[in-house]
């Protein structure tokens, strides 16, 4: 291994010690006779003092190394209480693995601003930031503790196809591809064939699911490929059922980030308290009253930015639900409960971060509502055929990844949280 130990892991104890070190060169001060050079690994930095007259060569070829180099060092640790962490390495045998070119695209350490254009062209030195890095943790435990939370309530993840047949949610905000000759679509989530699977007895199932929807407006909040946890379980009663599983899984997703990511927080300056259970549920004829006192909005008509931004100022919570929308407002899919849907939103800090909602599971009713809805339910054979030979009743939602980190962390852009984004103008890198 080229690395015995990461920055971090050195303490008192490794005083005298021989180990090996390997990252990136940060920064490299050379005062003459002596030069103090930063190295960055994944865990955090470590201080590499080089004197020239103790190995004139080793010293001249470190000093002269590009910024962002790659090298492994090994050395002696030395406890040196006026070095950044408290310990320094007196390098023995340096390694060079990878010379940077310069200049560099961009700085990793320098205070200037880059734009975030530039940043995401060079999403791989922009990852090199402690801060850009800190959002990636939390995003990798933001997913393991949420999946472990639906683990431990009898969820097993499934995997369903991203190429399909005909478009899941109707609408025409699909991507087309060429299909060997065939016109074949990206899914807009795995609604469809999560449904599906509660026909087969698997009761509860998750995916982290891909989203790809080709909607052409550029805001901060959407992307053209996005990731949710997909939840959908059998054997309900009503979507309360549902809604309990989405305010546990933040809540226990929250705690755990709350609990390992301090670093992380600190770096991106943000405070969390884990929301008392269970979050609010506010009616949708509740929003519908509080925002007439201020705007012209209608009964039935949908909640927008604008209308979410503005409930936010009236609602005392950061979380809370929406439930009981008119029908026409929700897909086809969700089961009716008169002139509502029994379906609900999860908003956090005014933003919709979920959607879900007891299901239609009567094959009749169903057809009905796509009927009623204008739907080709030809191009949806293979859906509808699942709701034929035994379909038990069955809720679930759809929880956007990003939007959820967007708010956790109080970031402006939903790019922020993705790696490499797609919108409309970026399809690379
Ligand atoms: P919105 O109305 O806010 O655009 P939606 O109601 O169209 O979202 P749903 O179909 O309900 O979205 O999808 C479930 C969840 O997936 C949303 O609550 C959101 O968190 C996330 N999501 C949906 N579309 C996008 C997108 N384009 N970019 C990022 N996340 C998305
Ligand atoms: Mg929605």
């Amino acid at each position: 291994m080229l690395r015995s130990h990461y920055s971090k892991e050195i303490n008192e104890e490794f005083h005298g010690k021989e180990i090996k070190v390997a990252g990136w060169v940060e920064d490299i001060r050379n005062l003459g006779g002596i030069a103090f050079i930063i190295l960055r690994d994944r865990e955090g930095k470590l201080q590499i003092t080089a004197i020239k007259k103790e190995n004139p060569d080793l010293f001249k070829k470190l000093v002269s190394l590009p910024r962002e180099s790659v090298i492994a060092v090994e050395g002696i640790c030395q406890k040196n209480e006026k070095v950044m962490n408290g310990w320094e390495l007196l390098p023995k045998k340096l390694e060079v693995l990878s010379i940077a070119s310069t200049p560099l695209p961009m700085g990793v350490i320098d205070k200037v601003n880059v734009d975030f254009d530039t940043r995401l062209d060079n999403r791989f030195i922009d990852l090199r930031k402690e801060e850009t890095k800190a959002i990636f943790l939390i995003r990798h435990s933001f997913i393991k503790y949420a999946t472990e939370f639906l683990r431990n309530k009898g969820f097993i993840e499934v995997h369903t196809p991203k190429i399909t047949a005909s478009s899941s949610e109707g609408g025409t905000e699909v991507f087309k591809v060429d299909y060997f000759g065939k016109d074949a679509y990206l899914v807009q989530s795995p609604q469809l064939y999560k449904q599906m699977l509660m026909a087969t007895g698997f009761d509860r199932v998750f995916e982290i699911a891909w989203y790809f929807r080709a909607e052409e407006h550029d805001t901060s909040r959407h992307l053209n490929e996005s990731t949710a946890i997909d939840i959908e379980m059998a054997f309900i009663s009503d979507e309360e059922e549902v809604m309990r599983i989405a305010e546990e899984m933040t809540n226990y997703a929250i705690q755990k980030i709350l609990d390992e990511n301090s670093k992380e927080l600190e770096k991106l300056n943000v405070e969390i308290d884990t929301p008392s259970l269970p979050y609010p549920r506010i009616k949708y004829d509740e929003v519908v009253e509080i925002l007439q006192k201020e705007i012209d909005f209608k009964w039935g008509d949908d909640l927008g930015t604008d209308e979410e931004n503005l409930l936010a100022k009236h609602v005392d919570y950061e979380l809370y639900f929406i439930k009981d929308f008119p029908l026409e407002t929700k897909p086809f899919y969700a089961m009716p409960n008169g002139k509502y849907a029994r379906a609900f939103d999860l908003e956090y800090k005014g933003m919709e971060i979920a959607s879900g909602a007891q299901r239609i599971h009567d094959y009749d009713m169903l057809v009905k509502r796509m009927n009623e809805l204008g739907m080709n339910i030809n191009n949806f054979e293979d859906y509808l055929k699942a709701f034929k030979y035994g379909m038990p009743p069955h809720g679930g939602f759809g929880y956007g990844i990003e939007r959820f980190l967007m708010r956790l962390l109080n970031l402006k852009n939903i790019r922020e949280c993705i790696l490499f984004p797609r919108d409309r103008k970026r399809l690379r890198p």
